[in-house]
């Protein structure tokens, strides 16, 4: 019934009745349950055809609220949305060190600084979501190197985060939480199935397929970095060789600059140096754009998706020219006449892709919880 009316705007009894299957009497224990919680608004009424003008319902966007937080292994990312999923929050903050015992303390500071805005009258908390960089568990990628969270490998983030902020938490993976968010406010809005390549300090993978999204067997579906796309191609942090964050990522961008003398840790020092036609930055662009086709290739015929999205920590006209640059393979199940979007486009979603993802999925299990509990 929520997903009825976030989805339309505003609905009456009848309407919403129908929608759902149910019998207009359920409806109205239901109206009035959500009503008494703060969930739902009853707006003024309106005639619809013939009969007694009906009171139109929307969701209450002040109804509740959702938290989300990114863990990075230098920094949190800590953003607030409403009901609706409308942002009122971010906030990022630095991080000594990413074991859990710096991590939690720092996580429950920033989360108790994003509610405290709101007085004495906090909107109820549905949840925390909690995005972290995978793999998760003791896989044989790790030790990934400067991608990966230290002192996490043992430990259980889900039953650690919801120690220390006593409240749900969900934890994801940061790519597939992009992934979310490109679906919430980005360009991925329209779309049911698509990929989504995230940018962080390595190079993940979120696969929504028919709206659901793709977790594997423990959570670490989407490793899109370790991917090998030269056989004994460069050394990876991994171990292995020719990987494709090697080739594709922040930190093939900022090693290759720095090999020649330029600093590139920051977004702004590579926008910096792309407004500067740096020919460096454009040898890097055109080197990296070939193991990425390949991979998009790969993406293509495995998922079928709409289109595959780029998008994360990289300067948002960087990934145009890297988009520009792609000689995608000219025969893949993606090539098709009656596409309404090009095979690659840009994420819109912003610098706190991760973060509002988490806090999104929240969100989105209230309106949808059939997914995340069955899945
Ligand atoms: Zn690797």
């Amino acid at each position: 019934m929520l997903g009825h009316l976030r989805s339309q705007g505003k609905l009456g009894r009848a309407e919403l009745a129908r929608l759902t299957g149910l019998s207009t009497q359920a409806m109205s224990n239901i109206i009035a349950e959500l009503e008494g919680e703060g969930l739902i608004l009853a707006g003024e009424r309106q005639t619809k055809g013939r009969g007694l003008p009906a009171v139109q319902y929307t969701v209450n966007p002040q109804g509740a609220v959702a938290l989300g937080i990114e863990v990075r292994p230098n920094a949190i990312l800590c953003a607030l949305v409403n009901f609706l999923g409308d942002t009122l929050y971010t906030k990022r903050t630095d991080l000594e060190s990413s074991e859990p015992a710096v991590v939690l303390p720092v996580v429950k500071a920033a989360c108790d600084e994003a509610l405290s805005s709101f007085g004495e009258h906090v909107p109820p908390v549905l949840g925390a979501g909690i995005v972290m960089p995978g793999p998760f568990g003791r896989v044989g990628l790790s030790g990934t190197g400067k991608a990966e969270l230290v002192g996490w490998d043992d430990q259980d983030p889900h039953a650690l985060f919801e120690e220390a902020l006593q409240m749900p938490v969900r934890v994801e993976n940061d790519a597939t939480a992009a992934a979310i968010a490109e679906q919430t406010t980005g360009s991925a809005t329209e779309l049911q199935s698509f990929c989504f390549v995230y940018f962080g300090t390595g190079l993940g993978l979120g696969v929504i397929s028919n709206g659901e999204i793709l977790h594997g067997a423990f959570g670490n579906a989407g490793e899109l970095g370790h991917v090998v796309v030269e056989r004994g191609g460069r050394l990876c942090s991994c171990g292995n060789r020719g990987c494709l964050e090697t080739y594709t990522s922040r930190m093939a961008v900022s090693e290759y600059l720095q090999g020649r003398g330029k600093s590139a840790e920051s977004q702004k020092d590579l926008s910096d140096l792309l407004a500067a036609n740096d020919p460096d930055l454009d040898a890097w662009i055109s080197e990296a754009a070939g193991p990425l086709a390949q991979a998009i290739g790969t993406l293509e015929n495995l998922f079928d998706p709409e289109a595959i999205i780029l998008g994360g920590a990289m300067p948002p006209e960087l990934l145009e020219q890297l988009i520009e640059r792609l000689d995608l393979f000219e025969a893949t199940v993606s090539v098709r006449e009656d596409r309404k979007l090009p095979r690659v486009v840009r994420g819109t979603s912003g610098w706190m892709t991760a973060a509002l993802g988490a806090a999104a999925l929240i969100i989105h299990d209230t309106y949808i919880p059939s997914i995340s509990k069955v899945a």
